[in-house]
């Protein structure tokens, strides 16, 4: 017989599967014995039965009310009970957090007669009724399905009629009438009263968390999180604690480090006389954690050390939520924090020196993802003007966009290309769109826990919050601070690592990791920031455990050199279609143009010269590295003009009776021969070189020549030759044959023995399946990612990703576009299937991918794990590279942090 419910007592942080983050950590921290209000979670296999039927699983309400029972007894009250009821809360719990995205019901057991218990026992009956009037609030809209803003606008009514400036001016009375209306309401929208039996409530809530898994708002957080669809949400039912008892009451967050920088400290908020929600949603602007320590002294030292027992025992940053009901001291969740890439370095390099973590560890806590984002620029301090506003700095990073003032016109001008801004008051998970769409936050309310901060920085978003200065009227669609008044659509700058506001677009400067890498990788000594520290510290450590080389795709001397800079060991792809543009192109034209052997030879031979320099200004960069050089790959006729704009030239032109230029009608004329309905599929790659004669011959000259030049010049060139888009192995014989030849023609001519290998690039689905043939040819394989995503899908990338993707996103057809991150399942089905027969045919063969999957982190993995020996990718990515590549070598070596 399945299991759907556990005891607070009987769960701990190992089954978070089953009882989701949230109920596990409560479990956890029940197991230490730290004062956590008893309750239990009904597990995400309920959830699962549930939302696959649309009813719960069999047996869940006995479990549930044998649990409930227990609870009661060891409470000494009874759920709802008249005169001193036993009050809960419902809350969601995933797997992984999802912080305000789905529902939680508080207060369950209040009705009519129980809230009169409930003044009774507290002695407060305002209390009393606020609860209930959030009860009947919560319940409406969650449970119902009533749109909250009905009962926002009853409230906002309430308070016009009494001249309230906030809800603490609503007494007792006030709130009982409230109740009544909203029960009205109620029965209004629905045709059904507002439950009074508390049993119901529990059940219904527990349902309503159920299907809030499913929610909208819910579903955008899980694509852009990459959280799957088909978790399921634990419901945690505990007993109700109170921080809104009176001043020597309320709630707060804390965290045991800072979750934008790392650094060690108390961090967090308080809110007095409040409940938990209230904190989060940044309503009302909470206090500083610090100042706990005067208002409860006691309370306060006795968080400190929950707090460090919790470091201790997770051995890494916790958030914590608690509450203070009449000075004691409840802990409510706690889990392993989000916090900024800045802060998971920092953090991750601290934890290693307090001996708290071994350096492996700390490589498992960091990612490439956030070494990208330390990597963005940021805002030149010293040109930067005037500030307009200062800010809470919630999560860094340096963001220019345009202002909007709704998640619906940040949406909509966000998919039109531009730059957005989104400015609020605060956020609610409904803004979630328009927070995914912006650039940057800002807000004028709230802290560094607010629903804006915690969703910035889980999304890497930079926000700047609680900027109180900012008179946001959206309605108006503008806000005033310190006399000046911003429209919507007026470009400011948001640094969210300052936590100020400019005018206008701020300059950019590089960000100090980036001068870092082009420092070689060594930091520039005293008084640099701690982030380089720690950032140098786990490179140093991912370059000692990775097994993955690391290269990089560069066709100039000067992206060469940086990648060298940024620990690339080798160029990994030279395209060399990007030194035919320019000047160049004119020669280009003309070799296709050519029509005698002569006109052809004449063309080559200019190219010729130009090529070779090429080659020497790479090969002396990437000295004693490998460099692999391409074959020309693109269609030709990119080299040409494009087809209509000639074709309406010359049409203009005779229109207007003018002579023709002959050149240009022999161009026409070409490019029409060389149009192709799909280029991609066409006349490209090595069928190129064996339809164009002289082309191979040229190319391989330049190379040679290189080396030869670089050789006699006392260099140590390592060119490597590659050839594009083989389908079959008679295609690489034939120019490998050539290649051979011009090699040995050079190395006669010049007294250098020039030897190169020759290998292939393995990019169409043939290619992979033959390839235990195509190794007979090949020195090397590389996978053409690019392509081969291409060719496996039959997905033409310029017309797809433009045209359909993000429905197939939004239909779950893909969690991500396998142009980003490997498609594991099929084009990485016939990487392991080239990457075997290749190496059976020639154990030696090397093998790389220089598609962009060389670059990001979930491929890298792969790559490590289907046993290449190097990755390729831009230069800026290799460090990511590096990095990912350390971590893929750990990965199932020790305990592995899933987070
Ligand atoms: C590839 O196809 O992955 C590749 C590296 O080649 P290109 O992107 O130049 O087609
Ligand atoms: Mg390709």
């Amino acid at each position: 017989m399945a299991r759907y419910v556990y005891d607070f007592t009987e769960g701990g942080r190992e089954m978070a599967d089953l009882l989701g983050g949230k109920g596990a950590n409560l479990a956890e921290m029940t197991r230490m014995g730290l004062p956590v209000p008893p309750g239990f979670t009904v597990t995400t296999e309920a959830c699962k039965v549930f939302l696959a039927t649309g009813s719960e699983p069999e047996g869940l309400d006995r479990e549930v009310a044998a649990r409930l029972a227990a609870l009661e007894e060891a409470a000494g009250r009874t759920l709802g009970r008249p005169d001193d009821p036993l009050l809960l809360s419902v809350r969601s719990g995933a797997r992984f957090s999802m912080p305000g995205m789905m529902e939680t019901i508080l207060d369950i057991g209040l009705n009519d007669e129980s809230v009169k218990g409930l003044a009774k026992v507290t002695g407060n009956e305002r209390f009393a009724f606020d609860s209930y009037r959030r009860l009947v609030q919560m319940f409406g809209s969650t449970v119902m399905g009533i749109d909250s803003a009905l009962f926002e606008g009853e409230l906002a009514r309430l308070k016009r009629a009494r001249n309230a400036p906030d809800d603490l001016h609503l007494d007792a009375a006030d709130l009982a009438g409230l109740v009544g209306t909203y029960q009205e309401l109620i029965l209004r929208e629905t045709g059904e009263e507002f439950p009074q039996d508390p049993v119901e409530q529990l059940r219904r809530s527990i349902h309503a968390v159920f299907s809030s898994w499913n929610v909208e708002r819910a579903r955008i957080y899980r694509r852009r999180e990459h959280i799957p669809d088909d978790l399921g949400t634990a419901v945690n039912v505990q007993t109700m604690v109170f921080g809104n008892l009176g001043q020597d009451s309320g709630s707060g967050v804390a965290f045991t480090r800072d979750p934008a920088t790392g650094r060690p400290g108390v961090y967090g908020d308080y809110l007095p006389n409040a409940q938990g929600e209230d904190v989060v949603s940044g309503i009302r602007n909470a206090i500083p954690l610090a100042e706990l320590q005067r208002l409860d002294p006691a309370s306060y030292e006795e968080l400190c050390g929950h707090m460090r027992a919790l470091e201790d025992h997770y051995r890494d940053l916790c958030d914590i939520e608690f509450t203070i009901e009449r000075g004691k001291l409840w802990m409510l969740q706690t889990r392993v924090g989000k916090r900024t890439a800045e802060a998971a370095f920092f953090i991750a390099h601290q934890l290693v020196d307090e001996g708290l973590i071994s350096q492996d560890e700390a490589l498992e806590r960091v990612s490439g993802e956030g070494l990208a984002r330390l990597m963005f620029p940021r805002f030149d301090s010293e040109s930067v003007a005037e500030p307009l506003a200062h800010g809470i700095p919630a999560s860094p990073g340096a963001a220019v966009g345009a202002v909007v003032f709704t998640s619906a016109e940040a949406v909509r001008r966000a998919a039109a290309g531009e730059k957005v801004v989104l400015v609020r008051q605060e956020t609610t998970p409904d803004d979630l769109p328009g927070m995914v769409a912006a650039q940057a936050i800002l807000t004028s309310r709230g802290g560094k826990t607010s629903h804006a901060a915690v969703v910035a920085r889980g999304m890497g978003k930079v926000c700047v919050c609680g900027a109180e200065a900012l008179d946001v009227d959206p309605a108006a669609r503008r806000f005033s601070t310190n006399g000046t008044t911003v429209t919507e659509g007026t470009v400011i700058s948001v640094d969210g690592t300052q936590g100020v506001v400019h005018l206008g677009a701020a300059p950019l400067v590089d960000s100090e990791v980036v001068r870092y890498f082009e420092n070689h990788g060594q930091p520039a000594g005293e008084g640099e920031q701690p982030v380089v520290d720690a950032v140098h510290r786990l490179m140093q450590q991912a370059d000692a455990v990775r097994r993955l080389g690391v290269r990089a795709n560069a066709d100039t001397p000067e992206d060469a050199a940086r990648a060298r800079r940024f620990g690339a060991e080798g160029i990994g792809l030279c395209r060399t279609e990007h030194m035919f543009l320019g000047e160049r192109r004119r020669l280009v034209e003309a070799m296709i143009l050519a029509t005698t052997d002569d006109g052809r030879d004449r063309a080559l031979a200019g190219l010729l010269p130009l090529q070779r320099q090429d080659f020497v200004g790479i090969l002396e960069a990437m000295d004693g590295l490998p460099v692999t050089i391409r074959l020309l790959d693109p269609p030709l006729h990119e080299f040409l003009p494009d087809r209509t704009e000639l074709a309406v030239r010359l049409a203009a032109t005779e229109a207007h009776g003018d002579a023709k230029d002959p050149h240009e009608v022999e161009l026409l004329e070409a490019v029409n021969r060389m149009h192709e309905e799909n280029p991609m599929l066409g006349l490209r790659g090595v069928r190129l070189g064996l339809v164009v004669p002289g082309l191979v011959a040229m190319q391989v000259r330049a190379i040679a020549e290189a080396v030869a030049e670089r050789r006699k010049a006392g260099g140590d060139p390592r060119a490597e030759i590659m050839v594009p888009l083989v389908d079959t192995v008679e295609e690489l014989r034939i120019v490998r044959a050539e290649v051979e030849r011009v090699l040995s023609e050079v190395s006669e001519e010049t007294g250098v023995t020039v030897d190169c290998p020759v290998g292939t690039m393995i990019e169409l689905p043939r290619a992979a399946l033959t390839a235990g043939r195509i190794a007979q040819e090949a020195r090397f394989f590389s996978f053409g990612t690019n392509d081969l995503t291409q060719t496996t899908w039959g997905f033409s990338r310029d017309d797809v990703e433009a045209e359909f993707f993000s429905a197939y996103l939004d239909q779950g057809i893909f969690k991500v576009s396998p142009f980003e991150t490997l498609d594991r399942e099929g084009v990485g089905r016939l990487i392991e299937i080239a990457v075997a027969e290749g190496r059976a045919t020639r154990p030696d063969l090397k093998i790389g991918v220089c598609g962009e999957h060389g670059g990001d982190p979930d491929s890298v993995h792969f790559f490590h794990g289907a046993g290449l020996d190097y990755v390729s990718c831009s230069p800026f990515r290799v460090p990511v590279a590096r990095l990912e590549a350390g971590r893929a070598a750990l990965e199932g070596t020790q305990g592995s942090d899933s987070r």
